[in-house]
């Protein structure tokens, strides 16, 4: 028997504005602890929360790129419950007006897991949202040996819930589903996105019905998934572990579980008796939000998706699709592909360069592209010095290496070193006379058809040049001088 597996996720996204939701603490990873609080995110009795209209736009703007429809007015409500990292005993979060609903990711062959990329079930799939609402983080607890520690700097960050229509049918296709979220994010300046400092945390519900049966199976849902290849790894785990189940023909419960990463497998928390009644509200000390004159200011903000991105470098710059993919699936190789190829002859051999030399290079000094010591316009010198047959391309390999290592320019470092390549016609046909003057017999050997010969003697004429002659002109040189 075979079982169809239905997911689907719900993403928290930390957005990052310089102060939190409903007042004016900073937000700030990693700083001492309780120091970014007031009372409003420590929840004191009287204070009144003001929005954030930063959170508000990046929420918008979120949703213009992912073409969701924005509410004309949305509101917030309270959330209900206790809970010890929740200072207020309720989350102002929306329920039933939020700021956007549909709208869909675009996956595309990069955001799948590396090894996963030739077995792609369904190329270009879009998964659909339900909605995307705002709302505000809670505290984040530390447990010790013996005892439990709150730190409340967390408190309050504006957090944007994304939810998608249980459309994703394997632990790849998540996969794939989270890192483009992340690179549109990231592309939209709304979050940095980072799982390891908590900006983009996941839930994932999944569900398995044999093949031939129309009805969803029962809902098991993984909580608070912190990386994405956890993510995979969780759903994987998930699946095999309930088609066991399916295929003992026991039935499946309605569970929440959570997951351990060393151990890579899922745990029981608890079993769902009932839904939750969250005795949600509409909180009375803020103001529903009308959003024309919001979505007017943003829409000039939205700024081009990667899959736009990825489509004009092809038709711009003649760069193959896999190349435009992977130039634009980092925002900022892209960006710096693109300072270096605006007035470029050949905006295909920069893309060369930068995929196949620099980025090697980069790995191997464990650098990141904005840490680059040669400026996007320096490398198009380089470029234009091997395309006009100034220096060789084996020569222009050790003249990136010197800029990469100091920063300096192709040209500085091409008249410091004297390695100029020599193009010039005539000084290359005297060295071809004096080469065919004293090498009678090759000479003889070629004119009487031994092509080889040429060969040894265009090394000849190289030789001669110190190694500067441009080898390409120094064969049709000789050739039409012994042709004579
Ligand atoms: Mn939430």
């Amino acid at each position: 028997m075979n079982y169809v597996a239905t997911i689907g996720l719900e993403v928290h996204v930390q957005l990052k504005t310089r102060s939190k939701m409903f007042c004016a603490s900073p937000v700030e990873f990693g700083a001492e602890p309780n120091t970014h609080t007031c009372p409003v995110c420590l929840g004191l009795p009287g204070a009144l929360p003001v929005m954030n209209q930063e959170a508000l736009r990046m929420t918008v703007v979120t949703g213009l790129m992912l073409g969701c429809d924005i509410a004309p007015v949305s509101k917030f409500d309270r959330k209900n419950y206790f809970y010890p990292d929740m200072p207020k005993n309720y989350q102002i979060s929306q329920y039933d007006m939020p700021l956007c609903t549909n709208g869909s990711v675009p996956l595309h062959d990069l955001a799948y897991p590396k090894d996963a990329q030739k077995n792609i079930v369904t190329h270009d799939k879009e998964v659909h949202l339900v909605r995307i609402h705002l709302e505000e983080d809670v505290a984040k607890s530390f447990h010790f040996e013996n005892s439990t520690g709150i730190d409340f700097n967390r408190a309050g960050t504006p957090l944007m819930e994304i939810v998608t229509q249980p459309e994703i049918n394997s632990p790849e296709e998540a996969f794939a589903f989270l890192s483009a979220l992340k690179q549109i994010l990231i592309y939209g300046a709304v979050s940095d996105a980072d799982m390891e400092k908590g900006q983009l945390r996941c839930d994932c519900n999944v569900s398995l019905r044999p093949e031939d049966q129309t009805e969803l199976g029962a809902k098991i849902e993984i909580k608070n998934l912190n990386s994405v290849s956890g993510v995979r790894r969780a759903l994987a785990y998930e699946i095999r572990r309930q088609t066991s189940i399916l295929e003992r023909g026991e039935q499946m419960e309605q569970e929440t579980r959570g997951w351990d990463d060393t151990a890579g497998e899922t745990f029981l928390m608890r079993i769902k008796e009932f839904a939750h009644d969250y005795r949600y509200f509409p909180d009375p000390d803020l103001v529903p939000v009308k959003t024309d004159a919001l979505v007017a200011e943003v829409r000039e903000r939205v700024p081009e998706l990667p899959k736009a991105k990825r489509e004009r470098f092809v038709a711009q710059y003649q760069v193959s699709p896999y190349d435009a993919a992977v130039l634009a699936n980092d925002l900022e190789l892209a960006t710096y592909f693109e300072a270096a190829a605006k007035g470029a002859k050949k905006p295909k051999h920069i893309a060369n360069w930068i995929l196949n030399d620099l980025q090697n290079a980069l790995s191997a000094a464990g650098k990141a592209i904005n840490e680059c010591a040669i400026p996007p316009e320096a490398l198009d010198e380089l470029v234009n010095l091997i395309d006009s047959g100034k220096i060789s391309s084996k020569q222009g390999k050790e003249v990136f290496a010197e800029m990469f290592a100091t920063g300096r320019t192709a040209a500085a470092i091409v008249q410091e070193k004297g390695i100029e390549q020599l193009s010039d016609v005539s000084a290359i046909e005297g060295l071809c006379d004096e080469v065919i003057m004293v090498n009678p017999k090759p000479v003889a050997d070629f004119r009487a058809g031994n092509v080889a010969s040429l060969n040894f003697l265009k090394g000849q004429v190289i030789k001669l040049s110190k190694g500067k002659a441009n080898p390409q002109i120094v064969g049709q040189i000789l050739e039409e001088k012994l042709k004579a």
